[in-house]
Order: structure tokens, then sequence, then C-alpha cells
């Protein structure tokens, strides 16, 4: 069950109603690297997991990430309360509204005139909330990758609206957000590699003519070696030859067909075939008239 505290993990102070910032931290609310998507990403993990301390560890974070949609939201309420207590009363002029909607750096009109100034689960666009952000697979090696990496994109969205606001509490407030990420993407590296072998995901072990093979696709100025496609680590595969058809066939695709379908395919094959030895006129040779003749 989940149990609610009216008290906020982290203290929300706001200097100033700031309607346009508030836009901006919707991209946390209801974006793909905000805070809903990672709690349901990680609900959904922990319900699936049979792992003791995965599940565990997943509904921790799940239930913060919950503390932090909370604290997100209350942030883009307590930077549109001014703006949506005008609108509401219409105690300022119309050109006053106006400009506070539609101001220098401020678009805040969706949020205030559908929203009312509450938090939407939308992006800072508008872009409404969808459950294709989760791309959980069911299998913890491929699934904690994904999570460090969503941990990953979170705080450099954290980042980004640190950067972008003077406001020294939403400043606090988001810092807070972003550390938390941190520690995250910290817990979930350790529950990585808590699994051994966690490489490659899942059981199949990879065909080893090719585990450890590089094809350098790309050829040209700009070709370079590193670790990541070094001969200690990989075999280089520069020549054309050598890349094609590389399990030593013949390059073609081929499927067996019983009899029936042989007869219907050909049927369909015959009845398409196109003649290369016709110049038919067409309908863009007629649309043209005179000024156009392709020939
Ligand atoms: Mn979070
Ligand atoms: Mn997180």
């Amino acid at each position: 069950m989940f149990a609610h505290n009216k008290r906020l993990q982290y203290t929300v102070r706001v200097s100033e109603s700031n309607p346009g910032l508030a836009n901006l931290l919707l991209e946390q609310f209801g974006g793909p690297q905000g805070e809903l998507a990672a709690a349901c990403r990680y609900f959904g993990q922990s319900l699936a997991d049979d792992d003791p301390g995965r599940k565990d560890l997943l509904m921790d974070i799940a239930t913060e990430e919950l503390s932090h949609l909370e604290i997100i939201g209350n942030l883009v309420a307590m930077l549109n309360k001014g703006a949506k207590g005008q609108l509401a009363e219409a105690t300022a002029s119309e050109a006053e509204i106006y400009k506070g909607l539609n101001g220098p750096g401020n678009d805040s009109h969706t949020t205030q005139l559908l929203y009312g100034g509450g938090p939407a689960l939308t992006n800072s666009a508008g872009q409404l909330w969808t459950a294709g952000y989760i791309d959980n697979v069911g299998d913890p090696s491929a699934d904690l990758r994904s999570n460090i990496a969503a941990e990953a994109r979170a705080k450099i969205i954290y980042e980004r609206l640190i950067n972008a606001t003077q406001d020294p509490g939403v400043k606090d407030t988001l810092t807070f957000l972003m550390t938390r990420e941190i520690a995250h993407q910290k817990s979930f590296e350790k529950a990585l590699y808590a699994m051994e072998p966690n490489f490659p995901p899942g059981k199949l072990q990879g065909d080893p003519r090719f585990t450890s093979v590089y094809f350098n696709m790309s050829q040209g100025d700009g070709d370079m070696r590193g670790s990541w496609n070094s001969d200690e680590n990989f075999e280089y595969i520069s020549d054309r030859q050598a890349q094609r058809a590389v399990d030593g066939g013949d390059g073609t695709a081929t499927v067996a067909l019983q009899s029936y379908e042989v007869e219907d395919l050909q049927a369909m094959v015959s009845r398409t075939v196109s003649d290369p030895n016709i110049d038919p006129q067409t309908g863009a040779e007629l649309g043209a008239g005179d000024v156009a003749v392709i020939k």
C-alpha cells in the first residue's frame, strides 16, 4: 500500500511568481526524463522482480520518485500561484494579464488557460505524458542499464533547469532533485554489478565469431582508433570484401517454400512484371502540356 505524508521530502521555497519558469519545470513533471516516468519505470520493474534485494531497491526508488513528482509539482504550482489569481479574478488590465501569459521568454498560456496554473502531465512544450516513455523489458541486466541511463538523462535536465533560473529557492530544490538522481545512478550501478555475470544481458551468449569484431564501416578521413576498437580488444576489419557475407555464405536471402506457395508467388510475379522496352505516355507528361516534354 501507499501512505502519504503531508511534509514534502524537501522544502519548497519560491521567491516570486514566474509562470514561464513553471512551464520549463513541467519537463520534469510530465516529460520523458521526468519524475512520473521514473516512478512508473521502477514501480513496474519492482512488481515483476523476484530478487528480494532488487525488488526492495526498485520500490524504494519508485516511491522516492513519486515524492520528487510531488516536489516538482509544488514548484510549478507555487510559480504559477500569482498569475492564477490574477487570471481568475481579472484584477489586472487585459493588457497586463496578456503580458503575464505571453511576456518575453514566457509562453505559459496553455498552462494558464487550459490547466489554470496547476501542474499538467505534459512536458515543457505541452506534449502529453505517455506510457511510451517506459521501456522496461523485464530482464534485470537490461533494465538496470536502462535505469542508469535514465538517471543520467534526468540529472542533465535538472542541471539545465538550474542553469536557467536565478531564483535561489528554486535552484536549491532543483539541486536536491538533481543530486538524488546521482545517488540513484550509483545504486543502480551497484545493483547491476551485484549480479554476476551481468554481461551480455540475458542468458544466451553471442556467436563467438562476432562478439569481439569491430567493422570499420565508415571509412575515410576521421577514422580513429581507441580502446573501443583497439587490436587488443577487437578484431578490426577494414577490408570491404571481409565485411560482406561474414558468415561465409553467398550473402543472398533465400527461403524454402511449399510448391503451392511457389505457384501463387509466380502468378503474382508474372502479373506485375515490368517491361523495360515500352515508353508509355503518362499523366505527368500530359499535365505538363508543351512546356516540358520528357525526351
Ligand atoms: Mn527523481
Ligand atoms: Mn532518480
